[in-house]
């Protein structure tokens, strides 16, 4: 599998400051921010730093550092949003799972009860 990482893709402008966002943690390795366009009460996306497409190029590529790094992002995403009663992550990827940016990101949806999602 070939992955060609568009660095003009949303996300990138976000990491590089030239897009404004509202961001809930950053690490070294991470970024997380509310997503523009918000599901439920918290809809956060975490995005790694590095120049990664999707979940199954990060997975295989990123470093042992970075995939903690990522990790940890979540982590703290959750303790710092309303999520005690739990939560749904998903990572939409690449063209059957309508991913719409190019650049791997999780999203954490919660703080309210939600439906069952398979389709
Ligand atoms: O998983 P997918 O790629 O479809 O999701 C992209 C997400 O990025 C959407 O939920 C959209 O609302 C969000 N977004 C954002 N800020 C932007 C552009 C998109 O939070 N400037």
């Amino acid at each position: 599998m070939e992955y060609s990482y568009d660095d003009q893709n949303i996300f990138a402008k976000i990491l590089r400051g030239e897009i404004p966002n509202q961001t809930v943690y950053e690490s070294e390795h991470a970024l997380a921010f509310r997503d523009i366009n918000p599901q439920a009460p918290v809809h956060v996306l975490v995005i790694p730093k590095g120049p990664y497409v999707s979940l199954d190029h990060f997975a295989r590529d990123a470093s042992q550092e970075e995939q903690v790094g990522f990790m940890q992002a979540v982590a703290e995403v959750c303790r710092l949003t309303d999520t005690d009663g739990g939560f749904r992550a998903i990572c939409n990827t690449r063209t059957h799972g309508v991913q719409d940016v190019p650049h791997y990101h999780m999203h954490i949806i919660g703080g309210r009860q939600l439906g069952r999602m398979l389709q």
